[in-house]
């Protein structure tokens, strides 16, 4: 199933991206892990993929373990200041920088590890109570703070957009965000990533300008909620 799945993804993705002119090799596709067993993970790792994604540490730590080290791990997960440490070593992008307390605590451990941590900005770009993300308003200072940070890289924004029903609905949203994306001017900042898009709207994210997707139930199915 993961195969069909697969395929018919990369169908929609490529459809997506030439209807802005963009080649399908400019997406980039990262299979979210969550609830997904090590079993399904090595099958999708032999069907090619590469980058997958996780938002739980504990869960993720024990998988990334026991799976091909060539494997790049990003972290889409609210993350507490207390497990950056865990995540440092195990973690390629995390796309949920989302707080200026969380970049902070990113600066100090990235120092202590002797790393520099990519990450993105998550931006709550429906400016909703129930989401994490810095308000589009407070982007432009948030980078202007982190670019003062020599261990922290940020390379681009991140968005989970507002639930409605229909895709459409949420065109103008990834809109705002690419608009932000792409006006961005802050010294020693460069903006590489825009991460937008999942299994329900990934089609309308790349159409507006994602060059990431974040897709765990188009691949794996559906999960059984927790
Ligand atoms: C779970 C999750 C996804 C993938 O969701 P699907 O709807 O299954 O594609 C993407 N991004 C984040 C932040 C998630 O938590």
């Amino acid at each position: 199933m993961l195969e069909s799945n697969l395929e018919e993804v990369k169908k929609r993705l490529a459809r997506a991206a030439a209807k802005r002119n963009a080649s399908p090799g400019e997406i980039n596709l990262v299979a979210v892990t969550k609830d997904v067993s090590r079993e399904a993970i090595m099958e999708a790792w032999k069907l090619g993929l590469r980058d997958f994604g996780e938002n739980r540490v504990q869960e993720a730590i024990p998988k990334i373990k026991s799976l091909p080290p060539d494997i790049r791990w990003h972290f889409i997960g609210h993350l507490q200041s207390n497990k950056v440490k865990y995540v440092l070593p195990s973690f390629q992008l995390i796309h949920s920088l989302d707080r200026g307390k969380l970049a902070r605590a990113l600066q100090k451990e990235g120092e202590k590890q002797d790393k520099v941590v990519h990450c993105l900005l998550q931006v709550n770009v429906g400016m909703e109570r129930s989401k994490s993300g810095f308000h589009p308003d407070e982007v432009e200072d948030a980078l202007i703070e982190a670019a003062r940070y020599k261990s922290l890289k940020v390379l681009g924004l991140m968005a989970i957009a507002p639930f409605l029903p229909e895709p459409e609905e949420l065109r103008p949203y990834f809109r705002r965000l690419f608009q932000i994306y792409k006006n961005i001017t802050v010294p020693g900042v460069q903006m590489k990533y825009l991460s937008m898009g999942m299994s329900s709207d990934f089609e309308v994210a790349v159409e507006e300008g994602a060059n990431v997707v974040r897709l765990g139930s188009a691949l794996f199915g559906e999960r059984s909620e927790k």
